[in-house]
């Protein structure tokens, strides 16, 4: 694959395909995004405790090799555009990519940076674990019973984008179509959006999520929707995720109805809960789930959620995949009024390089790193955001913070 801008580098392996499997070299080229606002502050703190905790656990063996592309301003300036084809080709050829946040561009009919991104690569599930890490201050008495990973479809709902503004050409075609021809009495002066949800997407994400719950011997899979209201959307979603489980897991799985007592050894429980009662549920009885698939717009209000009650989302890791390309991320903003001043708290990027290490199979340098989060964390030396909440804090900057992870290796 050609670059129009950029050099790829001289040194690493990039990660290969074997079928339907991953083949990472010992000394991987891992393309970055370094992001907008505070993405350069977390960016340097992140490969600066990836790069320590590789070389520790495997003693020189394995090596991470940074490749810096483009998206967001840094692109606009190299590049004159947000999100060059470079970036885009460069992600696919290489496969798993870490970014930081990017600032989506006010006006001008941009959809976000991020969106755009998931779409054109296919990242089709939105991964967010959400678990406690002691020592982090939370609004609630026992957020150590948090511990899921929320498999949110990425390309239809309301991510499929389509909508039409009350009063435009399209929106009155639209609705003009529909009282005719199919019977509503929608209002002309109302604005259209169109849900839709399909089998095929449905069934991949669900897949994604009974495949995690699997491989770590996790008790259940929760469908989460809204298919007492939107039966042929959000009622489909979680008919056809019991349907996948039914036909290609029926030996791996068993739907809470059939069960008679526990779940026998080895099978996940295949659950489903209506998403308003899934809020109270994660709230009164929060260690019963531990995978949750669900759709786009119920997954995004959830994985906010869930990341609040253990401590907000400075510290939330997330993950955009689809087949054989992976894109970790921070999931909060550029957060533009703290950029370049050393101070936000690279907790988040750092988890989600934590996901990517698990994800490249380098298991115990995951471990490391979070293991010397949480003695960091544990012991107080935190960033301004967790700094105010926590009694006898000591407040590093992002660097700091970063050196104090290394120190806990
Ligand atoms: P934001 O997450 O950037 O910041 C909101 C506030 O949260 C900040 O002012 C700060 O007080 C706090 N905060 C955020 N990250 C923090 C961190 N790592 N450590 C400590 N405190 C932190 O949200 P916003 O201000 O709504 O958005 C700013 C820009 O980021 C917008 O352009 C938005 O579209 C974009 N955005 C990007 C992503 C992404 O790239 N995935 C996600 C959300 C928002």
């Amino acid at each position: 694959m050609s670059y129009d801008r950029l050099q790829e580098l001289k040194s690493g392996t990039k990660v290969q395909v074997r079928g339907k499997d991953l083949v990472v070299p010992d000394d991987p080229i891992i393309p970055f995004i370094e992001g907008d606002g505070i993405g350069r502050d977390i960016t340097k703190a992140t490969h600066h405790v990836l790069n320590a905790a590789v070389e520790k656990t495997y003693g020189g063996k394995r090596k991470i090799h940074w490749w810096e592309i483009y998206a967001g301003e840094k692109a606009q300036a190299k590049y004159g555009e947000l999100l060059p084809q470079d970036t885009i080709h460069a992600i696919s050829d290489y496969r798993i990519v870490i970014k930081g946040p990017l600032t989506t561009p006010v006006g001008g009919g941009f959809r976000s940076l991020n969106v755009t991104l998931r779409q054109v690569l296919d990242l089709y599930a939105c991964v967010r674990p959400v678990k406690y890490y002691p020592g982090v201050p939370s609004p609630v008495r026992h957020p150590e019973k948090m511990n899921v990973v929320i498999f949110r479809e990425n390309t239809e709902d309301v991510y499929a984008g389509i909508e039409w503004a009350a009063g435009s050409e399209k929106a009155i075609k639209a609705i003009t179509l529909l009282n005719e021809n199919l019977g509503t009495k929608i209002r002309m002066d109302s604005g259209i959006g169109i849900k839709p949800i399909s089998r095929f997407a449905s069934h991949r994400l669900v897949k994604m999520a009974i495949e995690h719950a699997l491989r770590h011997n996790l008790k259940s899979v929760t469908l989460v929707h809204k298919g007492n209201i939107q039966k042929f959307t959000e009622g489909a979603f979680r008919d056809w995720g019991y349907e996948l489980a039914r036909t290609e897991y029926a030996d791996r799985t068993i739907a809470e109805d059939q069960l008679t007592g526990a779940a026998p050894a080895g099978k996940v429980i295949m659950k489903d809960r209506i998403a308003d009662s899934m809020f109270q549920q994660i709230l009164t009885r929060t260690d019963e789930y531990e995978v949750i698939a669900t759709t786009n717009l119920n997954g995004d209000y959830l994985s906010d959620a869930c990341a609040a009650q253990v401590g907000g989302l400075g510290i939330a890791p997330g993950a955009n995949i689809g087949d054989q390309v992976a894109l970790f991320e921070a999931t909060h903003g550029s957060a533009p009024k703290y950029t370049d001043k050393d101070m936000v708290n690279p907790g988040s990027l750092l988890l989600s390089a934590v996901m990517m290490l698990q994800y490249m199979g380098w298991e115990e340098a995951a471990n490391a790193v979070e293991a010397a989060f949480t003695k960091t964390i544990q012991q107080k030396r935190v960033t301004y955001d967790l700094a105010r909440q926590t009694e006898g804090a000591k407040e590093l900057k992002t660097s700091e913070f970063g050196s104090a992870i290394v120190e806990n290796l």
